[in-house]
């Protein structure tokens, strides 16, 4: 996929893509890099300490894989994203500049477009209202409506949510989300004494019920989860798989759940979209004004 298309490039661009793709033995080589400590204070690097290049200064180079694609595949996080964050997951708003540039993308067809997302497929559905997007809910779990999770998974869940129950009363500003085949629990508005305290009980409700469900942990959010969802990483290396190739993958996200994403895209355009730090993803977006921009720009590279 990618590789061919590099090949086609070579000596035309600078050398933003080689520090990571030389480590790399082949394209269906998905683990992670092992990640060197050291690293120049101040400076966002990504494993192996190469440096997170914006995205935007190197669009040309980008834009030249763009017009030699004929598969774009493009997925895209949701919240943080594509839109700002709130106190409350249910306060946020697609703005109507994103959803236009968004449509026109995803209209496109050399262009397919995925939202993968940590929020149940229903409430992304709810919120973007875009056609030919297709929407994978908990983390890439869910693909479609009606999915369901073996039984002792779900009499765990329901055992957790009972212990759960009680915690925004003792941990002040803590707010649980119930997803119905998850507990996300928020720590935004809380104080970090509060927050420490959620922490403590979500690792004790886990380690109890460790054979059937596991914590995901972003930067606001820890989300109890049955096993069998495992995260975004584990979704975009079974989607991958299904390809046929060639195809220019990108992923662009925010948060400490989207690292897994970019690990498994590591071959294609991954974009961190928010503040520096130290991240798995090539590029970088300083969020999602900039984001709004690349769906222009992309959109205006295609034929
Ligand atoms: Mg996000």
């Amino acid at each position: 996929m990618f590789l061919r298309q590099r090949r086609k490039v070579r000596g035309r661009e600078s050398g933003i893509w080689k520090p990571l793709e030389k480590k790399l033995p082949s394209h269906n080589n998905f683990g992670l890099a092992a990640a060197p400590r050291r690293r120049k204070a101040g400076v966002p690097s990504r494993p192996g300490n190469t440096p997170v290049y914006p995205l935007l200064d190197h669009w040309a180079e980008v834009a030249r894989r763009v017009r030699a694609s004929k598969d774009l595949r493009l997925f895209l996080d949701f919240d943080g994203t594509l839109v700002d964050f709130r106190s409350r997951p249910d306060e946020v708003t697609l703005e109507p500049e994103m959803r236009t540039r968004l449509r026109k993308v995803a209209a496109h067809p050399f262009v397919h477009v995925a939202i993968v997302s940590g929020r149940r497929r229903a409430s992304l559905i709810q919120y973007i209202k875009v056609p030919r997007v297709q929407f994978l809910g908990l983390y890439g779990w869910e693909k479609e409506a009606g999915m369901h999770l073996p039984e002792p998974s779900m009499h765990s869940l329901s055992q957790a949510r009972l212990i759960l129950g009680d915690l925004p009363n003792q941990a002040p500003g803590i707010f649980i989300e119930d997803k119905g085949l998850s507990l996300a629990v928020h720590f935004r508005e809380a104080s970090p004494a509060a927050a420490r305290k959620a922490r403590s009980c979500l690792r004790r409700v886990s380690a109890r019920f460790r054979e059937h469900l596991h914590i995901i942990r972003a930067s606001n959010v820890w989300e109890l989860l049955p096993r069998e969802i495992r995260g975004k990483g584990f979704a975009l290396r079974e989607i991958l798989r299904g390809l046929r190739q060639p195809f220019l993958p990108f992923y662009l996200g925010d948060d400490l759940t989207d690292e897994a994403a970019f690990a498994a895209l590591r071959m294609g355009v991954t974009v961190l979209a928010g503040p520096p730090r130290r991240t798995k993803a090539r590029f970088r977006l300083s969020g999602t004004g900039e984001v709004s921009t690349f769906l222009q720009l992309l959109q205006a590279e295609l034929p």
